[in-house]
């Protein structure tokens, strides 16, 4: 059971193939996320999808209203439901009624896609033709194309990623609800307190943080400034550095995968060295992970940690912390001074961590695209990077993405936070008021009721 701020409790359900009667293989099949070959992801999705929807009514749950698949893993779902209202006698303008489909990525290999002969030998005649047609793609099985057939409410994670998401699927319709992150876990004490003392309930209520612009600045910045130092120390006691708190600093922390471009404001480290010996100094704060079988993943985290082994600290301070996960995650986005993201247009569906920096008063810095269009207004709420549209996207758009880093970096960022802390402190306000009251899962949760469920 996870019980929310008021009260009310929801169950949250495990499901598990490590049980008496299944062969050895099968008891495996709960144990790993991201593991296995293609047919053990297909065995893990046909536990989710149609096993889920068996253990709901096992469970006394019948007549459930809505059945929310996020991404195609839970996609066969739909077929369970089919079988059970009746086959060939079944409304299908109902069962899709019942179904919401939520895609999270442009990226071609976060929407799972099976051989055909595989996937018909799996289902071994479960699944009748007529349903094997509407996941049909080629040679393969599409679990989002199924889902997008089987449900008549289908949603992107942003408005950019709507629009994203249309034009590779042109022929259904696709709403959007952008993605938001939970208010309360993602502030830090810090912020926490200030809160309490100015905007009485915004715990229950998250768009109460519009009221922050009542909050005086000089706060803001003092909150921020107790952040900074928790995170400096932990760097410095940890990996024996000396960071300081009242250096201009920069945080990057995600998955490394090759559209995020990690090492983008890594490509010209001269002029990044001329920009901090020019505009005030720079410390820069890396963390994240690669997928196990991303290669080139891996090889950008080396690359990054011997770029940050071999410029010397009294031309830049870079470190790489290990382990990233919510905690460190917390405690960078809260830490720095801004949050950079640049991911290649138009690949970032929503993205979150920045939203985390916004509670906490950090600004972003980042390319236009996932929630970053909504949630920019140039120096109001942060700073963009390169262009806006994502339209006619060419090979050197890294060259000119990095030329517009360097340059804001230079010419706007870097002088303001040295030289008009004013102006800086309003910024850093702006973001709680402007960001922080919309993109939270409280909005978002919301508008999935009106928009997806009561649809
Ligand atoms: C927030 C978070 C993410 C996701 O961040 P994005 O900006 O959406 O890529 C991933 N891992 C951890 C540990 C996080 O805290």
């Amino acid at each position: 059971m996870i019980k929310g701020a008021r009260g009310y409790e929801v169950p949250v359900i495990y499901l598990d193939t490590n049980v008496e009667g299944n062969s050895d293989y099968d008891k495996t099949l709960t144990q790993f996320l991201y593991s296995g070959d293609r047919y053990y992801r297909l065995c893990q999705e046909i536990v989710l999808g149609i096993g889920g929807v068996r253990m709901l009514q096992e469970l006394g749950y019948v007549n459930l209203n809505k059945f929310h698949m996020n991404e195609g893993h839970a996609a066969l779902l739909a077929l369970e439901l089919y079988k059970k209202c009746g086959e060939e006698h079944c409304d299908m303008e109902a069962l899709k009624k019942r179904c919401v489909f939520t895609t999270h990525t442009p990226v071609p290999a976060g929407h799972d896609r099976f051989d055909m002969e595989m996937f018909k030998r799996v289902m071994n005649g479960y699944m009748p033709d007529f349903m094997l047609n509407k996941g049909s793609d080629g040679d393969k099985f599409n679990m989002t194309l199924f889902a997008m057939n089987m449900s008549k409410y289908v949603n992107g994670v942003a408005k950019r990623h709507g629009e994203v998401t249309r034009d590779m699927f042109p022929n259904f319709k696709i709403d959007s609800i952008t993605n938001g992150i939970h208010t309360f876990t993602w502030t830090t004490d810090e912020f926490k307190k200030l809160f309490d003392e100015h905007i009485p309930g915004w715990t229950l209520d998250p768009y109460a943080l519009r009221s922050a612009l009542q909050i005086p600045e000089k706060l803001i910045y003092d909150a921020h400034q107790k952040n900074k130092r928790i995170l400096i120390e932990h760097i410095n006691e940890k990996y024996k550095k000396d960071f300081s708190t009242e250096v201009f600093t920069i945080g990057f922390a995600r998955r490394f995968t090759a559209y995020k471009r990690p090492d983008l404001i890594l490509s010209d480290v001269e002029r990044l060295k001329k920009i901090a010996k020019e505009k005030g100094k720079i410390q820069i704060v890396y963390a994240g992970k690669a997928h196990i079988k991303d290669g080139q993943g891996k090889d950008t985290i080396k690359k990054i940690i011997s770029l940050a082994n071999e410029i010397s600290d009294d031309d830049i301070k870079i470190i790489y912390l290990e382990n990233y996960d919510m905690a460190l995650g917390k405690l960078m986005t809260s830490g720095v001074d801004v949050w950079l993201n640049n991911p290649q247009l138009p690949l970032e569906a929503s993205g979150t961590s920045g939203m985390k920096a916004c509670i906490n008063g950090v600004p972003q810095f980042s390319t236009i695209d996932g929630w970053w269009v909504e949630g920019h207004v140039e120096n109001v709420t942060g700073w963009s990077i390169g262009k806006d549209s994502y339209k006619h996207m060419e090979e050197s758009d890294h060259i000119t993405d990095s030329e517009s880093l360097y340059t804001k970096l230079e010419n706007v960022i870097i002088p303001k936070y040295y030289n008009e802390k004013d102006k800086w402190m309003r910024i850093m306000r702006n973001c709680i008021a402007f960001n922080a009251s919309f993109f939270n899962t409280y909005r978002m949760t919301l508008q999935y009721v009106t928009n997806a469920y009561l649809y």
